[in-house]
């Protein structure tokens, strides 16, 4: 939708001040990044294990996967560090376990979004103990100009990412404030009087 579009009335969309990126848009370049991904997992000798980060990655893990024509594990793990605001606490918790023995396995981490690094650092540590012996991040977003913790990748494991995002909190595609905008089909960009009841950190 345009911008002059959305964020007026009692829907999903009250208080989006305007689209970063359509759903159109999202659905183009999602297959591209399955493509590249696709193509790397069929080399592999044996299927990998994609870890989506929940709650945020959980529309961007289910419109890759089922683009990805390549034998693969889905699970799921949960990293906690914001609380309802929009700033980071800069230490991330792993809040739910795996499910799936990722040992000598080639894992890729699906993230809504990577801004400081500090949840995808947690991230990598803790597949690297599990014994992962390789480990991607795949970023529907990434927002380096926040970048405060350099993150490494694994053995093999390579960075592929949806777009770059502009230094500001952004909403929608499996994204929220205080849980909320998960739903909207794309993403985009709060009103300022949203945050006026922000008090965490
Ligand atoms: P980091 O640890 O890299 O600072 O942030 C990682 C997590 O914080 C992301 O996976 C995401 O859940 C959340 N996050 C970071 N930036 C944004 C943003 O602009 N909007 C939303 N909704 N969440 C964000
Ligand atoms: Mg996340
Ligand atoms: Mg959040």
């Amino acid at each position: 939708p345009a911008a002059a579009m959305v964020g007026g009335g009692a829907g999903a969309d009250a208080g989006i001040d305007r689209v970063l990126w359509t759903e159109a848009e999202i659905a183009a370049r999602v297959s591209e990044v399955a493509a590249e991904l696709a193509a790397d997992l069929r080399a592999l000798r044996e299927p990998a294990v994609v870890v989506g980060v929940a709650t945020g990655a959980f529309l961007f893990l289910a419109d890759l996967v089922r683009r990805v024509d390549a034998p693969l594990a889905v699970d799921l793990v949960r990293a906690e560090s914001y609380g309802d605001g929009t700033e980071s606490s800069g230490r991330p918790r792993i809040t739910s376990d795996l499910k799936v023995d990722v040992a000598g396995k080639h894992v890729v981490v699906v993230e809504d979004i990577v801004d400081t690094g500090n949840t995808i650092s947690c991230l990598i540590a803790y597949l690297e103990k599990k014994g992962a012996s390789s480990i991607s991040v795949c970023t529907f977003l990434d927002k380096p100009a926040r970048r405060t913790a350099n993150f490494q990748l694994v053995g093999d494991g390579k960075f592929y990412r949806g777009f770059e995002c502009p230094d500001s909190f952004v909403v929608g595609y499996g994204m929220d404030y205080a849980e909320l905008y998960r739903n909207l089909p794309y993403v985009g960009v709060l009103k300022a009087e949203m945050y006026k009841k922000d008090t965490s950190n």
